[in-house]
């Protein structure tokens, strides 16, 4: 790394940060020549395979784009789409792997949409994965149901667990 100061070839590591959503690394350092101080920011590279074969870099604002569309009309913020965007990016690095299918973002984008707001996830869901039938939005409405009585049955049966052991 050339000090940007003095142009000298050579540069020492003094303090590495990472990123809270762990997309980049922070070095603070220092120039053994003119002894000035600067920080550089390394991104590790993500790509992204689109279905036409076309290869791109992943972008959050791209995943926000999409979204955006499907949460029309509904109480969703753009606060509330960064921070999917933020998920799915996490979700995607996760994979340990440099180099991404778009089909993988759709699916990673499936859940936390899901927990946002069902109705954007549906729209979504029908666009992405090609519903054709209301048969597919039946089956959907359906695994989206069975998918609430669980976690409200779970909560309960965690609630009434929790009575038992202390009232023992
Ligand atoms: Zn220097």
């Amino acid at each position: 790394m050339h000090c940007p100061f003095c142009r000298h070839a050579d540069s020492r590591v003094m303090d590495s940060r990472t990123s809270e959503d762990g997309a980049s690394i922070r070095r603070r350092r220092q120039c053994p020549e003119c002894g000035m101080r600067f920080s550089t920011t390394e991104t590790a590279s993500l790509t992204v395979v689109k279905r036409s074969g076309v290869i791109e870099s992943f972008s959050r604002h791209k995943i926000v784009n999409g979204v955006r569309k499907a949460c029309q009309g509904r109480p969703v913020s753009e606060s509330d789409l960064a921070l999917l965007a933020q998920t799915v990016e996490e979700t995607v690095r996760a994979t340990g792997s440099s180099q991404i299918e778009a089909n993988e973002i759709g699916l990673a984008i499936l859940e936390p949409l899901r927990k946002l707001d069902e109705v954007a996830f549906m729209r979504f869901a029908s666009v992405y994965q090609g519903w054709e039938s209301l048969a597919d939005f039946e089956a959907a409405i359906n695994v989206l149901r069975a998918n609430r009585e669980y976690t409200e049955s779970g909560e309960s049966f965690d609630l009434d667990e929790t009575k038992r052991l202390t009232d023992r």
